[in-house]
């Protein structure tokens, strides 16, 4: 069994290491920003609140995510474990995990750390596109599609997240440095945080967390 967190400023890679982990791990990819982006789509009233926090880049209040992740972990596939990617942003987030896992009767196995500096974060954000099909993530410039703009799979045009324009991504960034950071300590105060350089390439980073997990 194997209880991952991913922590990281966003555009860290998370979700694209966990999406790529998840296929050599066999356990769920639970990404908060994920399910969030699907309830602001659901149009209802909550999704709407959602929606209009997620836009700017503000986090959704601690005990709707932490609800909504307990009923999560709570699903048989997580049984073999899971990867947490985008949860906990905030030391109320981690302590609740804390609380969750021990009714569970589990133990998360690392809390994992990838460091990125901010202008990189801003570069990587601002070129990230999205299928809005299959969810497959671009980067013009690292990892750009084979045809302009289309998905090499699912062949439609790929688009950019609201929240990936650069004077949102800098809010964020500010957001998780007062937050989330301090989530980052936390773990570092119980044995549980192993920190990994995100900018040496994917191929290398999941050498790294297979290594910190077999
Ligand atoms: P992400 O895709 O992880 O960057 O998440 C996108 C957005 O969803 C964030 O900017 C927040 O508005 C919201 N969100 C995702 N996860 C959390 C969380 N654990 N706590 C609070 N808000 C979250």
């Amino acid at each position: 069994m194997v209880n991952l967190v991913f922590l990281g400023p966003p555009g860290a890679g998370k979700g694209t290491y966990a999406k790529e982990l998840v296929k050599k791990l066999n356990i769920p990819h639970i990404s908060t920003g994920d399910m969030f982006r699907e309830t602001a789509a659901s149009g209802t009233e909550l999704g709407n609140k959602i929606k209009e926090i997620m836009e700017r880049g503000d986090l959704v209040p601690d005990e709707l995510v932490n609800q909504m992740v307990k009923e999560r972990l709570k699903r048989d596939d997580c049984s073999s474990g899971f990867i947490l990617d985008g949860y906990p942003r905030t030391v109320e987030q981690a302590k609740a995990l804390d609380e969750m896992l021990k009714e569970l009767g589990r133990e998360l196995t690392w809390a994992i750390f990838f460091d990125v500096p901010e202008e990189v974060v801003v570069r990587r954000l601002t070129n990230r596109r999205i299928c809005p099909k299959c969810g497959r993530i671009y980067n013009l410039l690292t990892m750009p599609p084979k045809e302009d703009n289309l998905c090499d799979v699912c062949k439609v045009p790929l688009v950019q997240r609201e929240d990936d324009r650069e004077e949102v991504v800098r809010r964020r960034y500010r957001v998780y440095m007062e937050k989330t950071f301090p989530v980052v300590e936390y773990y570092g105060k119980t044995g549980k945080l192993q920190k990994l350089d995100g900018t040496v390439g994917l191929e290398r980073v999941i050498e790294e967390v297979l290594k910190l997990v077999k």
